[in-house]
């Protein structure tokens, strides 16, 4: 049992927070945002994340996890402390490192002992080493160890990730903090990869480079079939059968977002550029990742001849299916797009749609799929939630102005789209 503290209180933290409290370990999530902890305190989840719910409750019934703004008080009831705040991207690209700099600098000059510091943040190589110095710089004789422990959950499936994990990557310098990582994740018998510290920080944003990579390798080829008349589920599923290669992340669609790639991938091409290395293959992920964007709207548009005047109906509006993650989500892009052409937007989104609001205010929110479609003159699929693919067809059709569907997501078959009379466009097919 260890007693841990973990600032930053979001996706990452809130997760792994609870997921360490539910190991048996006394733990605090602070956050300087009030209204988040005093919600956490009443009992509600600030955030849409499946399980996450029932843990956090079982686990301040236990006693095990408190939540807190009080910076100081965590910090000194805490031997282990988790950086797990935001590294958003800045306009060139690069990642914005203040708030894990802000963290360093409260956690030296709060700290009365030394402390394992452990940063869980994804950032770029030799941070770590700037943390260390910002914190050795502003304390008082404490010393501090920086461990880099990089967080490969995804939204949506979280808890799972974090209780069962592929692997634990622990980058440090000391056996204490070694062996102190090591009893930390024993209960989860995930192989730990040790490694150096600068090694574990690659590590993370090379993992998220490679999978955008996979993404936008996929969506090129589905650029081709479009021009050929190939399929590229096909193509996919007959790649994917290669255990070199693998079925994940060969999926054709409008391109990855949400709160990590876009911004993992910049900062990963920023601090390769910093170094003198120009990851040029990199720029062109970011560049077809774009495109698909870009070319989706073309789509619509051209489906619909004239935007202007026309509804259109969405449904989905999160980054990916079961998250409430508006962050860098396309549907921003492309929703923003045809609003500027005239377009009426309906949209429908099971849990997304309160955290869609600030993005996207001016479009009208439904109360399921049926609301949205109404009289729609299209329907656009952007995010592919299982709902979505039970969806009764024949209703829908009924409900809706026109035949026209496009799917951003490739969730329907084609042949059977064709048989209910849609005109159903989609990716790469
Ligand atoms: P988030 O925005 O949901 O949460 C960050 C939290 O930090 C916020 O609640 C914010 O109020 C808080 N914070 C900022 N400054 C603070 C301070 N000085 N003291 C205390 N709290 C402070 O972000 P997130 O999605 O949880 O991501 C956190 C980090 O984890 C990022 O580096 C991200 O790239 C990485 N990561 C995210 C995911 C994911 O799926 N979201 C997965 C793996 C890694």
């Amino acid at each position: 049992m260890k007693n841990i503290s973990v600032i930053g209180t979001g996706y990452v933290g809130l997760v792994a927070g609870t997921c360490f409290a539910e190991l048996g370990n006394n733990v605090i999530c602070a956050d300087v945002d009030l209204k988040k902890i005093e919600s956490l305190n009443n009992g509600i989840c600030p955030i849409y994340e499946p399980g996450l719910d029932e843990l956090i409750g079982k686990n301040v019934k236990a006693k095990r996890l408190s939540f807190t703004t009080d910076l100081d008080k965590a910090v000194n009831d805490s031997d282990l402390i988790f950086i797990a705040v935001g590294t958003p991207p800045k306009e060139s690209g690069e990642a914005d490192l203040s708030y894990v700099e802000r963290v360093a600098r409260q956690i030296s000059s709060f700290a009365k002992k030394p402390k394992i510091v452990v940063e869980k943040s994804t950032v770029p190589v030799e941070t770590c080493e700037k943390i260390e110095t910002v914190l050795n710089r502003n304390s008082n004789g404490i010393s501090f160890e920086v461990v880099s422990n990089p967080e490969f959950l995804r939204e949506g499936t979280a808890v799972e990730d974090f209780m069962k994990p592929d692997r634990v990557v622990v980058g440090c310098r000391s056996e204490h903090a070694k062996k102190e990582m090591e009893e930390l994740y024993a209960p989860l018998k995930a192989p730990i990869i040790f490694t150096d510290v600068k090694s574990a920080e690659i590590i993370k944003h090379a993992s998220n480079s490679f999978l955008a990579t996979k993404i936008s390798f996929i969506n090129g080829v589905a650029n081709l079939c479009e021009q050929v008349g190939a399929d590229v589920e096909k193509v996919a599923e007959g790649m994917g059968y290669d255990k070199r290669i693998g079925r994940s992340f060969l999926y054709a669609g409008i391109g990855y977002g949400g709160s990590c790639f876009p911004k993992d991938v910049s900062a990963f091409v920023s601090i390769c550029d910093k170094h003198g290395y120009d990851f040029a293959l990199l720029k062109e992920v970011q560049k077809i990742n774009k495109l698909q964007r870009i070319n989706f709207i073309k789509k619509i548009e051209s489906s619909l001849w004239v935007v202007k005047g026309k509804t259109i109906a969405v449904l989905g509006l999160s980054f990916k299916p079961n998250t409430d993650d508006m962050r860098d989500a396309p549907s921003i892009d492309i929703i923003n797009a045809l609003q500027s052409e005239g377009a009426v937007i309906k949209a429908f989104d099971p849990v997304a749609m309160e955290k869609a609001k600030p993005f996207l205010p001016k479009i009208q929110y439904c109360r399921d799929e049926f609301e949205a479609c109404a009289k729609a003159d299209a329907l656009v699929i952007l995010t592919e939630w299982p709902r979505f693919k039970k969806i009764d067809l024949k209703k829908l059709k009924q409900a809706m102005n026109s035949n026209i569907v496009l799917d951003g997501r490739n969730i329907f078959d084609q042949a059977e789209m064709k048989k209910l009379g849609f005109n159903y466009i989609s990716i790469g097919r």
